[in-house]
């Protein structure tokens, strides 16, 4: 279900080495922080020195880097609703941001001239999730082992991505064609807005701002808690991958998808597996390979193989794993990285959602085409997902028209400068071709750089944002990492 490049060099990558300093609280209001902020009772958690600001001045992505003035180390929910109140009401109120763990990839986390708040607190001590009736309240990330077995409806790929973060943006992974993003499956939240208010939301109760801070980037208010919904969790997994070289079966198969639930991994096949995949490639004359990857939980029996399916005749690979490596698998390619080297680099992502209705035009003129005689190291991963999971009330936007779109994310390594900015060029030239072809794709992780063009994105929805916005967070503190919104809000014309 993917075209796979393996990480073929060992490069020295110069990054950002941090080494955690002794925090210590400042005393001076720096730069254009007001200096009645630091004799509040957060003041002792606030930290304005380079260490803890240089921490808070990138992501993961590595593309844009801003530093803020301060980085606010929560012990609370209460201290950021605290600093939100402080900002608000300053005669000049500075911006806010909630720090996860830095796996934006274009600056939302920053928050230059402001204050950085790192949330990671939130998940730990009384436990980052109670389990209740097959529901969980999650400070921080989806729980792993321990006790009954559940696990929630959707997992992201990725597990160690901040709750709130996740639900910011939609969470989506390998069991979201079945059961929608992880935004679907959300009960209540617990939010702080823009003017410091502690707000619990549901579908029933103060539901506009519940709405409204799923998918919301940010924009609304910072999620404190999260009730989710949770199923039954199986002990094994058989997890397959199954290779095409023909995009239209891959395509046709992939809607097949009652049979699989499962995410993508690199580090699934065995050096003679990749030999024997490399002799389907250079058979068909294509360096594209397409996978189906699939996994089916069980107890105790595994589950017999697919059939009536069309991949490349003996061209399935198995393996069986426990669940829970199932579903940490991408951090064991992490590691790989890491080891590498090739972890800390600049990654030009790009994620669009495709009407189902487009994908092979897609295919045809970025993969066949704009690819062609490109060899980027990184993963490109293809999956459809069904429409009616995703919640039209919520802030996500999914292509118009289909009922069906494919979440395709290129995500690349950029192993030197040459890479970023090929890399970069090639980005707008898929997207220049979407436009041109009149593809009506939505950008995933969206980054935007002006109204103009968040307009465009969220479409319909975009007059609702603005009201949203004018309530919960009049003052444009929150997220101005995702360049949405400045001082002041003004109502749509
Ligand atoms: C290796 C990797 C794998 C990934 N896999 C997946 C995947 O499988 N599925 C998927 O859907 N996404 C995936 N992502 C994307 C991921 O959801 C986003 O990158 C997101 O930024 C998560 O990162 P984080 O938790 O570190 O949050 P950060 O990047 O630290 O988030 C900061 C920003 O998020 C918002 N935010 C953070 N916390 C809160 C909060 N509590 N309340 C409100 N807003 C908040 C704010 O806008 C803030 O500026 C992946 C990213 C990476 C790097």
């Amino acid at each position: 279900m993917a075209r796979t490049r393996f990480v073929g060099l060992l490069v020295l990558t110069i990054f950002l080495c941090l080494v955690a300093g002794q925090l210590r609280p400042s005393v001076a209001a720096p730069g254009g922080l007001p200096r009645d902020l630091f004799s509040l009772g957060i003041a002792s958690r606030i930290c304005t020195d380079r260490n803890s600001t240089a921490k808070a001045s990138t992501d993961f992505g590595h593309m844009v880097q801003a530093a803020p003035e301060a980085v606010l180390h929560l012990a609370t929910p209460a201290d950021i609703a605290e600093l939100i109140r402080f900002s608000a009401s300053s005669p000049a109120p500075f911006p806010v941001a909630p720090l996860g763990k830095g796996h934006s990839g274009r600056g939302q986390t920053l928050a230059p001239g402001g204050v950085v708040v790192d949330m990671r607190a939130l998940g730990r001590g009384r436990g980052a999730v109670r389990r209740r009736r097959r529901r969980a309240a999650v400070g921080r990330r989806p729980p792993r082992g321990a006790g009954a077995r559940a696990r929630p409806a959707v997992c992201t790929d990725y597990l160690h991505l901040t709750v709130g973060r996740t639900l910011s943006n939609a969470g989506i992974g390998g069991q979201a064609f079945r059961h929608g993003p992880q935004i679907a499956s959300v009960h209540e939240l617990d939010v702080i807005t823009g003017t410091g208010e502690m707000v619990t939301c549901s579908g029933a109760k103060n539901s506009d701002l519940f709405f409204a801070v799923l998918g919301g980037l940010g924009q609304f208010g910072v999620i404190t808690r999260a009730r989710i919904g949770f199923e039954p969790a199986l002990k094994r997994v058989r997890w397959v991958r199954l290779a095409y070289s023909n995009v239209a079966n891959f395509t046709k198969d992939r809607l097949k998808r009652t049979l699989f639930e499962g995410p993508k991994s690199t580090q699934f096949f065995l050096g003679a597996d990749i030999t024997k995949l490399a002799g389907l490639a250079s058979r068909f004359g294509s360096s594209t390979i397409y996978y189906i990857e699939g996994a089916m939980y069980y107890n105790e029996d595994a589950p017999a193989l697919v059939d009536q399916l069309n991949f490349e005749p003996g061209f399935v690979f198995a393996k069986d794993v426990t669940y829970e490596q199932f579903l940490d698998h991408v951090c064991e390619e992490e590691m790989v990285l890491r080891s590498a080297g090739v972890w800390d680099v600049t990654h030009p992502w790009l994620n669009l959602f495709i009407p189902w209705s487009r994908i092979l035009d897609f295919d045809a003129g970025v993969f066949k085409c704009i690819f062609r005689d490109a060899n980027p190291a990184g993963l490109i991963l293809m999956y459809p997902m069904n429409k009616d999971r995703w919640d039209d009330q919520m802030t996500t936007v999914t292509p118009t028209n289909d009922d069906v779109f494919y979440n395709v994310a290129l995500l690349w390594l950029a192993l030197s400068a040459n890479d970023v900015d090929q890399l970069h060029r090639d980005n707008k030239t898929e997207l220049a071709f979407c436009e041109k072809s009149g593809i009506e794709y939505k950008q995933y992780l969206p980054h935007r750089t002006s109204q103009d063009r968040w307009l465009r994105h969220f479409g319909v929805k975009w007059s609702r944002i603005i009201d949203l916005k004018m309530k919960y967070d009049p003052q444009a503190i929150l997220s101005p990492g995702q360049r949405m919104f400045s001082l002041p809000v003004e109502a749509a014309s």
